[in-house]
């Protein structure tokens, strides 16, 4: 008799559920990353009762034709690679086709969509049981709106695992507040409980910048950093550093992002950890908010599902422009101010 039997597609999904959706906030990521892809100047994002009864992004993006909506659910589709190539120069945030059969897998998602070629919108509702999708007219600007509702509704025992609501919030905030830091061309909001709690226009200006900044990280930490901007070897890093009088008892203010993508990485932290080593204090922590900008195609973002770790091509290369880079701007900083008792 045989034994293996290949998994129905749904439960497949739900297999890849695990690795793409943790929590509430990592539904919120993937559906701005998808808004982001979609060329949205304005993205708004409603949740209530932290994420887990429902989770709403609305964008101003292109859309999806009426043709592709019940595929853009399937797993594995996708409109923004074709082959091998694309992947290696990948300049999306997606590629992967997977969050949303992910996402719709383990909630009730339905998404509504309208492209700028057609007078009606469409609506495409999935209820995790049989991943039928079930199509209908609809009304909506040109753009496209998520709402997933329920989530892990009818995985229990991954609905067990989600922590309070003000804690699922609270990532939630976290990872909105490093996509907002990541493009400040969008204007983003977003609002809990009917309650906004951000509403960030777009920002041109080094001084729009600056405000963003100030109200996502704080008027201390603008007050307390300096500009950098600097290039070489076909790299850019540029940003804000905050003076070591700024350090921190956490490194809970260390924002880093990789062609605009946000990401943590061992080789980038030590680059920045070694050019602070002279100005604070072990136990002390800088803060910043830096952006690397590399050739795509030298850089591997295809290293875990969620994207969060990149592999250099030459990480020597971008290690030591790193820090070369902040070394320079904290070394032209007066000694006085950076004496590292001095706070
Ligand atoms: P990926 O982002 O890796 O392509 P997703 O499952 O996140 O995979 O999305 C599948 C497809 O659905 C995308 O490639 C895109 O064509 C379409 N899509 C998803 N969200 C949006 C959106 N907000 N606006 C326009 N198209 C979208
Ligand atoms: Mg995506």
């Amino acid at each position: 008799m045989s034994r293996i039997h290949v998994l129905t597609p749904r439960l497949a999904n739900q297999i890849a559920a695990g690795e793409v959706v943790e929590r509430p906030a990592s539904v919120v990521k993937e559906l701005v990353e998808n808004a982001l892809d979609a060329g949205a100047s304005r993205i708004e994002v409603d949740v209530e009762q932290g994420g887990a009864k429902l989770v709403r992004i609305r964008d101003n993006g292109g859309g999806i034709d009426e043709a592709d909506l019940s595929l853009a659910l399937s797993r594995h589709a996708t409109s923004k690679i074709q082959d091998l190539d694309d992947l290696e120069s990948v300049s999306s945030l997606g590629f992967r086709g997977e969050a949303l059969a992910s996402i719709s897998s383990v909630s009730r998602l339905s998404l509504t969509s309208r492209v700028p070629e057609s007078e009606a919108a469409w609506r495409v509702e999935v209820e995790g049981r049989d991943m039928d999708a079930r199509l209908s007219p609809a009304a909506h600007p040109v753009g496209t709106t998520v709402e997933v509702r329920d989530l892990f509704f009818n995985t229990p025992a991954r609905r067990k695992f989600l922590r309070a609501e003000k804690t699922e919030f609270n990532h939630i905030e976290e990872g909105l507040r490093r996509q907002a830091l990541s493009r400040f061309d969008v204007g983003f909001s977003l609002r809990h409980n009917q309650k906004p709690l951000f509403s960030q226009r777009p920002a041109d200006s080094q001084v729009d910048q600056e405000r963003r900044i100030a109200s996502l990280c704080g008027t201390r930490f603008i007050e307390n950093a300096v500009m950098i901007d600097n290039e070489a070897s076909g790299l850019r890093l540029w940003g804000w550093v905050a003076l070591p009088t700024f350090s921190r008892s956490q490194a809970d203010l260390q924002y880093f992002f990789v062609n605009r993508r946000v990401i943590r990485d061992r080789l980038v932290a030590h680059a920045v950890r070694q050019a602070y080593r002279d100005v604070l204090y072990n136990n002390r922590h800088p803060a910043f908010v830096l952006y690397l900008e590399l050739d795509p195609a030298n850089v591997d973002v295809n290293v875990h599902p969620t994207k969060h770790e990149v592999r250099f091509r030459d990480g020597r290369l971008v290690h030591d422009f790193i820090f070369r880079s902040l070394h320079r701007a904290l070394a032209q900083v007066r000694p006085a101010d950076h004496l590292p008792g001095n706070h």
